[in-house]
């Protein structure tokens, strides 16, 4: 038995400094008393009244019951009351069923995987009677009356009492955690755990269709929770979570019997692009067992991210079910997680779906004829690596000298070009519903010619896949990114391996493959003032001419910008149309495209773009232009160092004030005076440009990388990729030493 007393002395001496450096006798090892270990085992079982909840429902459920009630008071610490009509408990087996580790449902350990029961371990009514007192009152068929029984640790408090019973059991769990004050202090907010409550019975009531469930507070008249069988899953997901859920519901069904092991069904419903919602619900079901899975989750959210214009969060039900024997349900107290054989794969083909049921039902209506095309290119026009997109491989990344950088003056903050992007994004819906308003009555007017017409986009897409390399597919969609290195390249971890990835190639080539895949399907981004083509020309001319001082080409330079203005507003429809880049019959970029979800291109490179544009886009052949538009918005939207110096390393001279450097120089106190000299504004500028890139990268680039990037081949050979470590290597190194 424990001596609370010596224990407490021991701690003390144990912290005081004087014994800590003193040698100390090992403290004596002690059995510790039943009750005590039971009262902790039962602590992780029953860790809020929620998963008492749970597991007595689980319990009806084994109990074959059609109807399911719950009545809780003060959050389930004053009062869970489970009603079944299920099957009962025998008189005779009373007096042990509380004790720990009996059970009805298993008897070697090897029934564990081939169970069909929620529960297994004999544990939850036993936890519950060692921190709270429960009083079971249960019939079984054919007895005209039934028993009533209360249990305190373990144990019954007296012999069952013969009661007026109707069918089934009834379990009454009272001031739960009574004996365990802190955790009753940090539940005391019993609002909270009655939210979970009623989730927890929502989220059972839609996968067990066949079984009504009620959950209501003590003393309510109506209840929270109230689902009556059906065998429909869509009417049981509209009685619980309502018609405006429902009706934005599509299903998907994925299924796998691949004899080498990865072996599932999943079948459940997600919501469409009309579906809005701040919080995902994800209800998921492995082999009928409420669990939880938060890489399927992030999965799924990456790609509505990326796939829906609104951002909105899903409402996901899914159910899998696997043979037995590849699921691991012993892996958690509450059996809220699960381990399954495969999982990542699992997870990845369930993320594709989900991908191509959104993407298929954004498409359906207006491109169908696309599709069909698609299927036609790919198998007769398998292309090249060279002839994809030979603009993406070769990249120039060497930042901007300092005197070039015309638009990040100092002396001139105005000149930059963010003051053009529209800050609030709120604006968006409308705009793109207008948009959507004029994408249709132009596609409207086209003629069946001009749809045959995207099947060269077809034709690009496909040449993107049949020269992925798979080798480094695997790389991009396995890695963890650790961390940027230097301003291009980050630290990835592959398997044993640690990589330095060029995130300018891998954005640029994303960007170029996802303008390809989002051709004529882009939500577009407004900018707050529209920006004059021919000044942002002009612009990027004078920033590529070598001597920006001399000012002796300038008429040559404003006459290319005023030609290619021209020609760009000649182009504008089309480029409307397929790609969202709009601009105006006077001649003004107003509209860019959305190529990632959550991702706004450096507008400082707005005017490099407009030059690509109208300098190195072929527009006389079909396929060539788009592929030419698409790789200048490619490498618009790449995820290039920002133009102003980084101010974490070297770069923080460019900041100093100028006409002060000199000064700075000669004084002792260097430190003190450079921090005087800062230009705070610029500075505080670049920091933010710096950290909200490096915020892209993590969040954006990588976990898009993931789901939609096919890593050319060039890119395995280019400088991509570069291994920097190999676990197996180092180990051969330093075995050695
Ligand atoms: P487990 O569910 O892991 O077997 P529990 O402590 O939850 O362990 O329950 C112990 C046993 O009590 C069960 O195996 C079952 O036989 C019986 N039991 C519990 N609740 C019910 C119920 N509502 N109806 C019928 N039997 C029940
Ligand atoms: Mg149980």
């Amino acid at each position: 038995m424990i001596d609370g007393s010596s224990l407490t002395v021991e701690m003390e001496e144990e912290n005081s400094p004087a014994t800590a450096i003193a040698p100390r006798e090992p403290p004596k090892i002690q059995r510790l008393e039943e009750s005590v270990v039971n009262r902790i085992a039962a602590g992780e079982v029953i860790q809020r009244p929620v998963s008492a909840v749970k597991e007595l429902v689980e319990n009806s459920l084994d109990a074959d019951s059609s109807s399911i009630s719950v009545v809780v008071k003060d959050g389930g610490l004053k009062l869970i009351q489970v009603s079944d009509d299920g099957h009962g408990i025998r008189r005779e087996d009373l007096p042990i069923l509380c004790e720990r580790h009996t059970t009805s449902k298993l008897t070697k350990y090897e029934d564990l995987f081939s169970l069909s029961s929620m529960g297994f371990r004999g544990e939850a009514l036993a936890s519950m009677t060692y921190v709270a007192h429960v009083t079971v009152t249960t019939i079984t068929k054919g007895q005209i009356h039934g028993y009533r029984v209360s249990y305190r640790d373990g144990v019954m408090e007296h012999e069952p009492k013969a009661c007026a019973a109707v069918k089934g059991t009834q379990i009454l769990v009272e001031n739960l955690f009574y004996n365990m004050t802190a955790r009753r202090k940090t539940l005391h907010n019993s609002a909270d755990d009655y939210g979970k409550i009623v989730d927890l019975l929502s989220r059972m009531a839609i996968h067990h269709n066949n079984v009504s469930f009620s959950c209501r507070k003590h003393g309510a008249v109506k209840a929270d929770v109230h689902s009556v069988v059906s065998p429909s899953r869509l009417d049981s997901i509209r009685s619980v979570y309502g018609v405006s859920v429902a009706k934005n519901l599509m299903k998907v069904e994925v299924s796998s019997c691949d004899p080498s092991g990865c072996t599932f069904d999943m079948e459940g419903f997600i919501s469409n692009s009309n579906y809005v919602a701040k919080k995902t619900i994800l209800v998921l079901f492995i082999n009928d067992r409420l669990v939880e899975c938060s890489a399927l989750k992030r999965a799924i959210e990456i790609v509505y991210a990326a796939t829906l214009p609104k951002a909105s969060k899903p409402f996901v039900y899914m159910s899998i079910n696997l043979p037995r024997e590849h699921v691991d349900i012993n892996i958690h107290p509450t059996k809220k997680e699960v381990s399954l054989l495969n999982q990542e794969i699992i997870i990845e083909m369930i993320q594709s779906e989900v991908e191509v049921k959104l993407r298929n039902a954004n498409d359906t209506r207006t491109f169908q004829e696309q599709k069909v095309e698609y299927i036609q290119s790919t198998l007769t026009s398998p292309r090249s690596d060279s002839t994809v997109s030979p603009k993406l491989s070769g990249q120039k990344t060497q930042k901007v000298p300092v005197n070039k950088m015309v638009r990040t003056d100092s002396s001139d903050p105005a000149g930059r070009l963010h003051a053009f992007l529209q800050p609030k994004p709120h604006n968006l819906p409308d705009k793109v519903s207008s948009l959507s308003v004029v994408r249709s009555s132009v596609r409207q007017r086209r003629n069946p010619k001009e749809t045959a017409d995207l099947s060269s986009v077809q034709e690009l897409i496909a040449g993107v896949d049949s020269c992925c390399h798979s080798g480094l597919l695997e790389t991009v969609r396995n890695c963890t990114y650790v961390g940027m290195a230097d301003d291009v390249f980050a630290l990835v971890q592959y398997n044993t391996h640690l990589y330095l990835a060029n995130v300018v190639n891998l954005s640029k080539e994303l960007m170029y493959q996802q303008t390809l895949r989002r051709f004529a399907h882009f939500n577009a981004r407004q900018l707050s003032d529209p920006a004059p083509l021919s000044e942002l020309i002009l612009l990027a001319l004078k920033e590529e001419d070598l001597d920006p001082e001399t000012d002796k080409n300038d008429d040559l330079k404003e006459r290319i910008a005023e030609m290619n203005t021209e020609l760009l507003k000649e182009k504008a429809e089309m480029l409307e149309e397929y790609f969202s880049v709009y601009i105006d019959s006077n001649g003004n970029l107003s509209r860019l495209p959305v190529i990632l979800d959550q991702y706004t291109p450096d507008m400082d490179r707005v005017p490099e773009f407009l030059l690509c544009l109208g300098n190195d886009v072929e527009w006389e052949d079909e396929k060539s232009c788009f592929q030419g538009v698409s790789a200048a918005i490619g490498n618009f939207y790449a995820m290039h160092p920002p133009l102003l110096p980084n101010p974490s390393g070297d770069g923080i001279q460019f900041y100093t004030k100028r006409g002060e450097r000199s000064q700075e120089k000669s004084d002792l106190d260097g430190n003190v005076e450079m921090e005087d000299n800062l230009d705070k504004d610029l500075l505080s500028d670049a920091e933010n440009a710096w950290a909200q890139r490096e915020w892209s990268i993590q969040h954006v680039l990588f976990p898009s990388m993931r789901l939609f990037l096919k890593p050319p081949a060039s890119m395995a050979s280019n400088g991509t990729f570069v291994k920097v470590a190999s676990l197996e290597k180092l180990y051969k190194i330093f075995e050695r030493c």
